[in-house]
């Protein structure tokens, strides 16, 4: 038994794909193309796809008889100017092809009597545009299942349960990645020297930790929910006519934005839904009774969770489309992500990404766009990966340095502590108040930053898992803590307000100050440094002259 396989199981790979949600399979299925041994490691159930396995299976492509610029020039409108354009570039003019690869997989989208594909426009954009998939509801699930089948069919290899916790290097080489069953606690290595990381927004500290560089963390995720059941597809009902109104009845968002009305992204809605609150008029409910009855078809749930839901509504006296439902903000994560150049490589050679760990958004979200990107980062980096793993040397992994981090990974177990859960808990509450979250100052995001340092250096260290299943939650709360600070310290640092990011000591955009990234970087394991990044805009194709954020009007 060799030094490493003392430690725990050793698993080879070509490839090693850490995430097993939609851009995984991706990944996985492109890299097939280029190595035979293709892993994807995933925390949950190995067959369960991410996020994806809940999503409408909607997707945004631009078809071919439209133009890349005009989406482009969208984009970079809605995003207020802070767009990589090189990243999203490549992101369209790669969308259809993936739509078709859907389609041929067995994943149909809505088509009109004439055969052309039918599109909802978003967030009052004048190009980009989202394809339904039918029948409506089980989309996503639909969509992991034919990647899964096709995974299946190439022999691509998943390991499900296993938490990854670091990813390993010999000086500036990728090795592997190294984690433990959530289940039975056993430890396991993976050898490779090649890695695409595709854990979504999770965990991304591993990355960090490496050597990856991240950035947009000052935008927030915040979002509207039904208060008391479950729903999905807000981003294709409110440009069919569906609108939120307030305690008193009144469609607030028409008085901040009386062009765009409240068809827009959440966190526009949100913010009004916001200045309502303090004005105590609150809560806030959705209106579909206004909705052409050809559109109520076109919504109307027909399979997977969503149809249940409905039909529970129905059961219980509630038509979805007739009558008001009330609905809430809901503040939690952010658009942080990794940095990558457009094949998905980030700094650290061997190491890519794939996924909605691309950092692409500043802080405002297109229905659609994330299975488009998914589809297609995974498509880029499966064949740059695959590229980079078939002509790479075998990996050489030190044990020594696997010994000291199996020590630590486990040391939180069976000890008297805070628990993990409470913690989580003490970070919510931090980040929920509209100060912080929504519309925010300086003065409430260093008070938040002051009581996340508390987090930091007195409850982090103390918490506890009683068994690896509680050891994998911990994980999660570091980086959740981690995420919220760098959340807080951008935010701290943006002086001005655009996209997603709101400041009411700030109010103005601040393009001589402000058109830059702020990113973070780490020199080791507790040393991150964050700096700001002019965005480059000689390079780019459009040069931004008008701002979706002038839309509205909150003062
Ligand atoms: C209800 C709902 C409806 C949606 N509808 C749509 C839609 O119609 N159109 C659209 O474009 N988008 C939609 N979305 C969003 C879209 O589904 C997701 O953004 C997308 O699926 C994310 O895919 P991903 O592979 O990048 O990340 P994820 O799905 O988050 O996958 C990442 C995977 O990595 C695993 N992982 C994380 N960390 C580790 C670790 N340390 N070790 C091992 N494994 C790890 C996670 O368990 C997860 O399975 C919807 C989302 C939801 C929740």
């Amino acid at each position: 038994m060799s030094q490493l396989e003392s430690l725990g199981h050793v698993i080879e790979a070509d490839i090693l794909i850490i995430g097993g949600g939609i851009a995984g399979l991706w990944a996985a299925c492109k890299a097939r193309e280029y190595v035979n041994n293709v892993v994807i490691v995933e925390k949950g159930p190995a067959d369960w796809g991410g996020l994806a396995s809940r999503a409408g299976g909607d997707l945004d492509a631009v078809i071919p008889e439209e133009k890349i610029e005009d989406w482009l020039s969208d984009i970079v409108y809605y995003f207020d100017g802070l767009c990589d354009q090189e990243i999203v570039k490549v992101i369209l003019e790669n969308s259809y092809a993936r739509l078709a690869d859907y389609e041929y997989l067995g994943h149909k989208f809505l088509r009109g009597p004439d055969g052309n594909l039918k599109g909802i426009l978003q967030r009052g954009l004048d190009h980009v545009k989202c394809f339904l998939y039918r029948p409506y509801g089980a989309g996503g699930s639909n969509m992991v299942r034919v990647m899964q089948e096709k995974a299946n069919q190439i022999s691509v290899k998943r390991f499900g349960r296993i938490y990854i916790t670091d990813i390993l290097k010999t000086g500036s080489t990728i090795t592997g990645a190294i984690g433990f069953n959530v289940r039975n606690g056993d430890f396991y290595i993976f050898k490779a020297n090649t890695i695409i990381l595709a854990t979504g927004s999770s965990c991304l500290d591993i990355a960090l930790k490496a050597g990856v560089e991240l950035k947009n963390f000052e935008f927030g995720h915040v979002r509207n929910d039904p208060k008391s059941f479950l729903w999905e597809g807000q981003t294709n009902l409110l440009p069919l006519g569906a609108y939120f109104v307030n305690a008193k009845g009144e469609r607030f968002m028409d008085k901040y934005s009386p062009i765009l009305r409240n068809n827009t992204d959440f966190h526009y809605n949100v913010i009004g839904m916001a200045i309502e609150t303090r004005a105590g008029n609150n809560p806030f409910y959705l209106d579909c009774s206004e909705m052409k009855p050809a559109d109520i078809e076109l919504m109307k749930p027909e399979a997977g969770w969503l149809k249940l839901s409905y039909d529970r509504l129905l059961a219980s006296g509630i038509n979805f489309f007739q009558g008001k439902t009330e609905w809430q903000p809901r503040v939690g994560g952010n658009y942080g992500g990794v940095i990558v150049d457009t094949k998905g490589r980030t700094k650290v050679p061997g190491l890519f990404a794939a996924g909605t760990t691309w950092a692409t958004n500043a802080g405002v979200y297109m229905g659609g766009w994330n299975l488009c990107k998914t589809a297609v980062t995974g498509y880029i980096v499966g064949e740059s990966g695959g590229e980079y793993a078939a002509s790479a040397k075998n990996a050489q992994i030190n044990p020594y340095q696997v010994e000291t981090l199996k020590r630590k990974i486990y040391s939180p177990l069976k000890q008297n502590g805070i628990l993990p859960s409470r913690v989580g808990m003490a970070i919510r509450d931090l980040i929920q108040p509209i100060e912080v979250s929504i519309l925010k100052n300086k003065n409430s995001l260093t008070v938040a930053l002051d009581k996340m340092g508390f987090i930091k250096e007195k409850l982090l260290p103390q918490m506890t898992a009683k068994d690896t299943h509680h050891l994998m939650n911990l994980m999660d709360v570091n980086w959740t803590a981690l995420s919220t600070e760098f959340n807080l310290t951008a935010s701290l640092m943006r002086e001005e307000t655009r996209g997603g990011h709101t400041r009411e000591d700030f109010p103005k955009r601040d393009n001589r100050n402000w058109m830059k990234w702020i990113i973070f970087s780490s020199d080791g394991e507790n040393h991150v440094n964050v700096r700001s990044e002019r965005i480059p805009l000689e390079k780019y194709d459009v040069k931004p002259k008008r701002y979706y954020m002038d839309n509205f009007r909150f003062t």
